[in-house]
């Protein structure tokens, strides 16, 4: 494989982090590949739901890469196992981490829906990480399985277990991410039950989220921010809210990237995935930038058959566009 290739594969950004500051990606599962088929998934419906762990990716090449990424960037903040599918599938993720580690003092991050550490190997798989960010969309069986779609395997007992023993275990920081949906998770019975499994997992922080970008189904609305302020409070003092409504971020050294995503679609309607490779940059990367131009009304959606594109809004001058949106960019 050569340099290029390897650097292209499994890292993407950096990207700009709410949550991570300037966040070096890792992704080495397939796209979809995961323990869970969320609702709210922005990169749409899982298509392969499994539990198999596996070597995704030959682990060599992953550090190759990460390596190769590190030699022509400024430092990131963070290095995040996350991508586009579920990391800890991958069954050799600790010599990842280890790896990172042996070639940088970067910190690393691992972003994971948190469904498999009841099972041992996992658990420990991840240990040697700085920053653990599992989920907790629900407060019981029922709601798990509506919002997260688990594999049949995967049972609600399950996957709190894994939460808990990985908190038992695990000496650094775990930041728990609570995505909410309006009429399904946002409601005080429900919350209390969340709450009651929070105070069992002992999360160093609690962030919440709701489906402020596009979610994997139509029906999943968007709790309000006031509402979420409320929940937030009654969380108590380490709960942060994450989603981001302001939708704009400080551009910096992302803007030039933005335009370029905006200059294709000035050329022609384009999906994600048309986006994707025509500027060799992550599906992640793509949906971060596409997501802030809906935000400022430059482009527009439009479904065909099955496709979602994407398309700038006419008579708008591109030049204008430009000028007049520089440094803003949601953030992860
Ligand atoms: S949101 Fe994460 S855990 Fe849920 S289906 Fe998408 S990739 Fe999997």
């Amino acid at each position: 494989m050569t340099e290029k290739i390897k650097k292209k594969k499994f890292t993407f950004g950096p990207v700009p982090s709410r949550r991570l500051g300037r966040s070096l990606g890792i992704d080495f599962v397939p796209f979809k590949t995961c323990t869970y088929d969320c609702v709210y998934c922005q990169l749409g419906r899982t298509t392969n739901k499994t539990i198999d762990l596996k070597e995704y990716s030959p682990v060599d090449d992953i550090i190759d890469g990460v390596r190769t990424k590190l030699q022509g960037i400024p430092r990131p903040d963070y290095i995040t196992l996350s991508g586009s599918g579920e990391p800890t599938l991958h069954s050799r993720v600790r010599d990842i981490i280890q790896g990172i580690k042996g070639i940088t003092d970067i910190p690393v991050a691992v972003l994971t829906n948190g469904s498999l550490f009841w099972i041992d190997e996992v658990r420990n798989s991840v240990l040697d990480a700085d920053l653990i960010i599992p989920s907790l969309d629900g407060g019981d069986a029922e709601t798990f399985l509506y919002v997260n779609r688990p594999h049949q395997v995967i049972s609600f007992d399950k996957m709190i277990r894994g939460l808990i023993e990985l908190r038992e275990q695990f000496d650094g920081p775990i930041w728990l991410e609570v995505f909410l949906i309006k009429g399904v998770t946002d409601g005080e019975s429900e919350l209390v039950k969340i709450k009651t499994w929070i105070d069992r997992i002992v999360p160093d922080v609690i962030q919440l989220n709701t489906a402020v970008r596009t979610p994997a189904e139509d029906f999943v609305d968007l709790v309000k921010q006031d509402t979420l302020e409320d929940i937030a409070r009654f969380l108590g003092p380490r709960c942060e809210i994450i989603a981001d409504y302001s939708k704009v971020h400080r551009l910096g050294e992302f803007k030039r990237t933005r335009d370029d995503v905006l200059d294709m679609l000035v050329l022609r309607p384009c999906s994600i995935d048309d986006i994707s490779g025509g500027l060799d940059l992550h599906r992640n990367e793509v949906i971060k930038y596409v997501e802030e131009l809906l935000d400022q009304k430059l482009i527009r959606k439009k479904k065909q058959g099955e496709r979602i594109l994407y398309h700038a809004i006419r008579n708008h001058d591109k030049r204008i566009i430009h000028n007049t949106n520089e440094h803003q960019l949601k953030g992860d």
